[in-house]
């Protein structure tokens, strides 16, 4: 099946956007996103894409986004089948890849019990792009034959990861979701035997025009001489010593 054939009446496409910059989108999502009926984006989901789509298509935010209040993912799935039963085409738009920490597994499940056609767009996802726009190959052969990525929440008390054994098997980890928790991460990191100099780089909004990126230590993110904003991704490991900056 060709992923950018026009939708059917009731087809509903769970589509990845990227990281934000428009000319990140694959052409498939380009090519739904400006022929659908009604997009349901996130809050991530740039205004760059989003003015991508056709007019007299209908926007509806959905997003979920820590601290906000928000629709819970029962009602966004519930939305996604009533729109798709009154036989709209109906694009999901979520940041990145809708299956990266992106809860789109949820929602094709919830499609798929409601007997709704759907497909899946993948997308470029954050923790991919950013190290990238930071000139920060996420492997290098000198470095890692491996990477993990994860989610900050899990630095939490209630963390339910054997930190040890991910620093042991993992020499690069990318962190999603890490700004708020990122002292509490670092130290996890430390009591699991990192050392205090470990490189870390911290690359906020990467590919919007507000893109930043941050340099720092284990130690640094420790004791708090270096903060992360949301959305960001960090990234932790010996190639961030491989990193060439390539942008002006
Ligand atoms: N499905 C998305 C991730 C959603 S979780 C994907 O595949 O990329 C949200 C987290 O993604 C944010 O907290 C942040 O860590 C990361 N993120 C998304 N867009 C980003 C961007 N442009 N720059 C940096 N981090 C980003």
């Amino acid at each position: 099946m060709r992923l950018d054939l026009p939708l059917r009446s009731g087809e509903v496409a769970l589509v990845g956007a990227g990281p934000g910059d428009v000319s990140l989108l694959t052409l498939a999502a380009a090519k739904l996103i400006g022929d659908c009926d009604a997009i349901v984006y996130d809050a991530l989901v740039s205004d760059e894409v989003l003015n991508m789509a056709a007019v007299g298509t209908a926007l509806i935010l959905a997003g979920k986004r820590g601290g906000r209040p928000s629709a819970s993912q029962d009602d966004i799935c519930d939305r996604l089948i009533e729109l798709a039963n009154e036989g709209k085409r109906v694009v999901r738009l979520k940041g990145g890849d809708p299956f990266v920490f992106g809860r789109g597994g949820e929602e094709m499940r919830a499609l798929a019990a409601a007997s709704i056609r759907f497909r899946v767009i993948p997308g470029i996802t954050a923790g991919v792009a950013a190290p990238a726009m930071a000139g920060i190959p996420v492997t290098d052969r000198s470095v890692n034959a491996t990477l993990a990525f994860l989610t900050g929440h899990e630095a939490s008390a209630k963390s339910r990861m054997d930190w040890k054994s991910l620093v042991e098997a993992f020499p690069v980890l990318v962190f999603y979701m890490g700004a708020k928790n990122l002292p509490q991460i670092a130290v996890r990191l430390l009591e699991a035997g990192l050392a205090e100099s470990t490189p870390l780089a911290i690359i906020y909004a990467a590919t919007l025009d507000e893109e930043n990126t941050t340099i720092a230590t284990l130690k640094e993110a420790a004791n708090g001489t270096v903060t992360a904003r949301s959305p960001s991704i960090v990234i932790i490991g010996d190639v961030v010593n491989e990193r060439i900056c390539w942008k002006d």
